[in-house]
């Protein structure tokens, strides 16, 4: 890892020091170490690009941050000398990688459908109903309301995956899902 890279830990690690739960520092660094994962298999891609964007990609999330067209991201590269080019590669990364602004749109290009791949597969398996429910207390939502994002979102992204590696870590993750549904409804004694 370089010294940009560490630098971007850094700068994350500060900027969600008051988040915890569905979208916090934890999140980001997973999702860095899972695109690292994918790009390990996938040879025609710019690892540099990768990691970035991975570690950079909830920097300006509308759900935890007021900012406008990446700019907590756009700030933080170009005090780190960070070309405009470059720059702006790694914000069409990141703006790639929301589930609901992108319905049925692959990204463009390799780092672009890794990091992607990688964002989708934390929203999944035992980390990805962990969140669910982390993301419906911090909302006041009941269990059975959290339980609904599981239909609106987890149970779709297998069939959404990009690369070779994010499809086989989605195949098992969607498998958990399921089973995980299936004993909560039973459980919870209704359908959600
Ligand atoms: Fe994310």
């Amino acid at each position: 890892m370089n010294t940009l890279q560490h630098a971007t830990m850094a700068y994350i690690r500060n900027l969600f020091q008051k988040q915890a739960g569905s979208h916090d520092l934890s999140h980001s660094m997973r999702v860095y170490r899972m695109a690292m994962t994918i790009a390990d298999r996938e040879p025609d891609c710019d690892r540099e690009l990768v990691a970035l964007a991975a570690l950079l990609h909830d920097a300006d999330d509308p759900k935890l941050f007021d900012t406008r067209d990446n700019a907590n991201c756009r700030a933080f590269l170009r005090a780190q000398g960070v070309d405009e080019a470059r720059t702006r590669e790694i914000c069409r990364i990141i703006n790639g990688v929301s589930f609901s602004h992108n319905r049925g749109r692959r990204p463009e290009t390799p780092e672009g459908r890794i990091v992607q791949d990688a964002d989708r597969l934390d929203a999944m398996g035992a980390v990805g109903i962990a969140r669910t429910f982390a993301y419906g207390g911090e909302h006041g939502r009941s269990l059975q309301d959290s339980a609904r994002h599981f239909y609106e979102k987890l149970l779709l992204l297998r069939d959404e995956m990009n690369t070779e590696t994010g499809k086989a870590l989605a195949e098992d993750r969607h498998r958990f899902l399921r089973m995980f549904i299936e004993r909560f409804e039973a459980e919870t004694g209704r359908d959600c």
